[in-house]
């Protein structure tokens, strides 16, 4: 199972998405990508699990 994000899905205009094999490694993709482009978002637990949800399976 592939794991996929689109920073659109989170209502950003960015044409951001990734993949990747694993949760673990989605979001250790999502945190850099959200710490260069999106300072504004602060990464804690609920907006984690808020990113979380936007994962699809593909
Ligand atoms: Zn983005």
């Amino acid at each position: 199972m592939t794991k996929s994000i689109k920073c659109s899905d989170a209502g950003k205009t960015c044409g951001w998405s990734a993949t990747a094999q694993t949760e673990e490694e989605l979001m250790n993709m999502v945190t850099e990508h959200v710490k260069e482009e999106h300072k504004e978002i602060e990464l804690n637990s609920g907006s984690i699990a808020s990113i979380k949800s936007l994962i699809k399976d593909i």
